[in-house]
């Protein structure tokens, strides 16, 4: 055995383990924990695994979800075939849900006024009234600032 790589090692591995490791916020620069998601000022590191919203009956006024990209209702160019998604996304708070889908304030950063969408829910549908409309459920996610029981 190889006393002086073995000694090496042991001194390595008390360097790291000199308090708990940080990183600095590049908002801040405050020393956050290096396992934090993200930093007291609102800086962001990195995103939690998201929690799917399953059953958005059970959604009540003044939950605070978010709506997904690249879900809902979509326009299909039939030309290029792509699709042009013409849902609600961003933040939301409920107000309260109705037959095919969620009533809910989309928010907005520096508006007062909150405007009031209609997130469709229901079963995916064709349009009836515009040509190439596919009408689809969104997928909504709590909001990470929710705790969830
Ligand atoms: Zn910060």
């Amino acid at each position: 055995m190889n006393t002086q790589t073995s000694q090496m090692d042991s001194s390595k591995q008390k360097k790291s383990k000199r308090g708990a490791p940080k990183k600095k916020c590049p908002d801040c620069g405050n020393k956050c924990h290096a396992r934090s998601s993200a930093c007291e000022c609102g800086h962001v590191f990195y995103h939690k695994q998201l929690s799917v919203v399953e059953d958005w009956t059970m959604l009540g006024a003044g939950d605070t979800i978010k709506s997904v990209k690249g879900n809902g209702s979509y326009w299909l160019n039939p030309e290029t075939k792509d699709k042009t998604y013409m849902g609600v996304y961003g933040k939301l708070v409920v107000k309260g849900i109705v037959a095919d889908g969620v009533q809910a304030y989309r928010v907005v950063k520096g508006m007062k006024h909150h405007i009031l969408e209609f997130i469709y829910m229901g079963n995916p549908k064709k349009s009836d009234l515009l040509d190439n409309y596919f009408i689809r459920p969104h997928k909504l996610i709590w909001d990470k600032k929710v705790k969830i029981r």
